[in-house]
C-alpha cells in the first residue's frame, strides 16, 4: 500500500463522509433523477441498505443524443430536496464545464464520467469548484492516464479526489465492461487517493452486482457505488443494472458482514 493514503470527506461540515483507508463507504441511488418520488424512494432504499452517499444524474452522458439526457437543473434541485429529506449527501455528474457552479452549488461531490475522464478543461473547472470530486475511469484508459486525468484535478490545488473503476472495454460481450478489479490494489499502491468499484455500470446487469461488489470487497476497494431504482421496469436510464428487494438485501447483508479495517 502507498504508506500515506488519504481520506476525502464528502457532505457539509458537521455532517461530513469519509472515503479512505479506513473505512468501507458505500454510495447508492438511481442511474437518473427521474421524479421526485423516485429519487426519494431510491435514496430510502439505499440508506435503509446502509448507504450514507446519495448518487444520482441529473446531467446524463448518453451515449446516444436521442436517449433520455436527465433533468438538468430539475434533477439537482430534487437531489438538493432529497438530501434535505434524508440527510444524504449527494454526488452527482458534470457532463459540461460551463454546468461546474451550477452543479457545485446543489452537490456535495462533483462527478466526472467515464466518457469525460480525459476532458481536460472540465477537469481542471472541477478542479476550481471546491467540491471533493468523484474521478471515473475512462473505459478506454490506462490506470497511469486515470492518475494523470486525477492530476489535472488536482493541480488546481484540489487534492479531494476519490477515484472509481468502472469497468473497461475489452473483447469480451457478456458483460457491458469488464470490471478491472485489480486497479484496485494497483492504484492503492502507486496513488494515495481513495478507489471505490462501480459494479453497477462495469456488468450493467443486476445479476452480477453483488458478486461483484463482494470482489470489491476482498480486494480492499473503499467503497462501492451501486445503481438502485424503486422500480427498474420503468427506470429511463440503465434500468436493467438497478437493483431493489432481495439483491438489495444480499448486498447490505455483504457490506455489513465487512472485517473491521486493518
Ligand atoms: C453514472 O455513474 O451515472 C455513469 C454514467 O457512469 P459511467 O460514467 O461510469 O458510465
Amino acid at each position: 500500500h502507498h504508506s500515506d493514503r488519504s481520506t476525502v470527506w464528502v457532505g457539509p461540515a458537521g455532517h461530513q463522509v469519509p472515503i479512505g483507508p479506513d473505512t468501507f463507504t458505500f454510495l447508492a441511488g438511481p442511474c437518473a433523477v427521474e421524479t421526485p418520488s423516485q429519487t426519494l424512494e431510491a435514496a430510502q432504499m439505499a440508506a435503509s441498505a446502509g448507504a450514507t452517499i446519495l448518487r444520482g444524474g441529473a446531467f446524463k452522458p448518453r451515449t446516444s443524443p436521442y436517449a433520455f439526457q436527465g433533468l438538468g437543473l430539475r434533477g439537482l434541485e430534487i437531489l438538493a430536496d432529497v438530501r434535505e429529506a434524508t440527510g444524504l449527501p449527494v454526488v452527482t455528474e458534470v457532463v459540461d464545464a460551463r454546468d461546474v457552479a451550477v452543479v457545485a452549488e446543489y452537490a456535495d461531490m462533483l462527478q466526472v464520467g467515464t466518457r469525460n475522464m480525459a476532458n481536460f478543461g472540465l477537469l481542471q473547472a472541477v478542479g476550481d469548484a471546491g467540491k471533493p470530486v468523484l474521478l471515473k475511469r475512462g473505459m478506454t484508459a490506462t490506470i497511469e492516464e486515470w492518475l494523470m486525468a486525477a492530476e489535472y484535478v488536482a493541480q488546481r490545488g484540489n487534492l479531494d479526489i476519490v477515484l472509481c473503476e468502472r469497468g473497461i472495454r475489452t473483447f469480451e460481450p457478456a458483460t457491458r465492461n469488464t470490471l478491472d478489479i485489480s486497479a484496485v490494489p494497483v492504484v492503492q499502491a502507486t496513488s494515495h487517493l481513495p478507489v471505490i468499484v462501480d459494479p453497477s455500470h462495469a456488468a450493467g446487469r443486476k445479476d452480477l452486482v453483488v458478486p461483484l461488489s463482494r470482489a470489491a470487497i476482498a480486494v480492499g476497494a473503499d467503497g462501492i457505488i451501486v445503481d438502485v431504482h424503486p422500480d427498474p421496469e420503468t427506470a429511463l436510464c440503465d434500468g436493467p443494472q438497478a437493483l431493489l428487494g432481495t439483491d438489495l438485501r444480499a448486498l447490505a447483508s455483504a457490506v455489513r458482514r465487512l472485517p473491521p479495517v486493518v
